[in-house]
């Protein structure tokens, strides 16, 4: 554990690791010595160490299955396209003629510097120049979103051509891959981004695709400073790489497809990858994949390409956990992660977070925070050791309760945000 630890550069839990030889002490002091009652002690030592790890072992029985949405999100209403309209624009008239309520506090998010900006809290010239190039990559990208299929059709076998897509996925650099029938709840109802603003989205294709990618354990462990967007915004591009490579595939083979990349979505990301397999939703909303967490971004494909589905197995230990865990909820610096059970909202049981205040905190920070994935204790790196622990927090609720004061002792109840990286630290205008 203690060699893990320094491996994941966490010296706080390699520390936290020495404190632990403490616990098999009894054990060699009751070898070592001889007293009056000595097989007694042993035999009660032992008797307690069976027992714990017997408890620790009994499995988890509930299984009571998430609900669908059932109400399209409207994209024009979410914190990014909102950031969009600005005073004295026909855009900012009409929504703000249709939701009066909100035009103050939106307002108020404007008037923050905003996301990259020069004047946030974490601003760096060189750092922010490089998470700009990413998202200029993506725009980049985006001429691909539309596109037609090839005419002729290559009659293909649904069994082979789905396996083929989730392997060339891998292949192109997706940690996993899954697939979904397309429904309803998965798209958004008015694309609000973009070119098709105010545009109705129907249900065009059959199929989805969705992979994730995997964000970087070190970078992640910087946020909310400037390496977490570094790395959140180069991994919007690999998801957009891939995503807009699959689907031209798909219309090379003769078959519709569209790729779902960042500020051009037509769906709900994390409710298409957790249909298809990939994970759960958490606490924080997103996407808890079984070996990375939250630490991934995703990727969608839609398609009418005939195509095999994969059947989802809900995975009750996720939700049981984030009841207990709530290490997001403590660590979040806007405080937009309840504490609370999930709720009831438009009619079904969920937990949401204050989408305006965690965006209003990235107006301030320039970066897109990521504590909340940082301090995950679903979000370790893909290792034996985190994955046995993994497999425990699957199968044991006790197990459940034991990691998570463990995961408190080991890496902190609040963990600190790691320093930068030295060789970001660039020397500017040097003369
Ligand atoms: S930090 Fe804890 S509560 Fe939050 S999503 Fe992760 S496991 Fe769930
Ligand atoms: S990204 Fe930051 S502000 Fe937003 S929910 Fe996560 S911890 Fe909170």
């Amino acid at each position: 554990m203690s060699i893990v630890s320094l491996i994941e550069k966490e010296y706080f839990a390699f520390k936290r690791s020495i404190l632990l030889l403490i616990i098999p002490l009894p054990f060699f002091i009751i070898g070592l010595i001889d007293f009056p009652l000595k097989n007694l002690f042993t035999i009660i030592l032992l008797s307690f160490l069976v027992i714990s790890i017997l408890l620790l072992l009994i499995p988890s029985l509930k299984k009571t299955k998430p609900e669908n949405p059932k109400v399209r999100i409207d994209e024009r209403d979410i914190p990014f396209s909102r950031a969009k309209y600005i005073k004295g624009t026909k855009l900012y008239e009409n929504y703000y003629n249709r939701f009066p309520e909100k035009k103050i506090k939106d307002d108020n998010i404007r008037s923050k510097p905003g996301l990259l900006n020069k004047d946030t809290l974490y601003y760096d010239k060189v750092m922010f120049a490089s998470a700009k190039a990413s998202f200029s990559t993506i725009e980049g990208l985006s001429k691909f979103v539309k596109g037609e299929e090839v005419e002729e059709k290559t009659e293909l076998n649904p069994i082979e051509i789905s396996n083929y897509i989730k392997k060339w996925g891998q292949h192109l650099g997706a940690h996993t891959v899954g697939i979904t029938n397309l429904k309803d709840y998965h798209l958004y109802s008015y694309t609000g981004r973009g070119e098709d603003y105010g545009k109705k989205i129907t249900k065009e294709y059959k199929y989805a695709i969705a992979f994730t990618v995997e964000m970087d354990h070190l970078m992640y462990k910087c946020a909310p400073k400037a390496p977490s967007v570094m790395e959140s915004a180069k991994k919007y591009v690999d998801a957009a790489t891939i995503a807009v490579q699959l689907s031209l595939f798909i219309r090379n083979l003769g078959y519709p497809a569209r790729p779902h990349i960042d500020a051009n979505y037509q769906v709900i990301c994390p409710l298409v990858a957790r249909d298809a397999g990939l994970g759960e939703i958490g606490r924080m909303g997103l996407l808890i994949t079984p070996k990375l967490g939250p630490r991934v971004r995703i990727g969608v494909i839609t398609t009418n390409l005939p195509l095999i589905t994969d059947k989802r197995n809900y995975d009750p230990s996720v939700e049981d956990f984030c009841k207990i865990c709530k290490k997001c909820a403590h660590v979040c610096p806007s405080k937009a992660i309840s504490f609370d059970d999930k709720k009831i909202i438009n009619g079904v049981k969920r937990w949401q977070i204050n989408w305006d205040k965690c965006y209003s905190l990235w107006c301030t920070t320039g970066t897109d925070c990521g504590r909340c994935i940082s301090v995950c204790p679903y979000s370790h790196p893909n290792n034996f050791i985190h994955n046995i622990v993994r497999f425990f927090i699957k199968h044991s609720k006790l197990f459940r309760i034991f990691a998570i004061s463990m995961d408190d002792f080991m890496y902190g109840k609040n963990p600190i945000s790691a320093s930068i990286p030295k060789w970001m630290t660039v020397n500017k205008n040097i003369k």
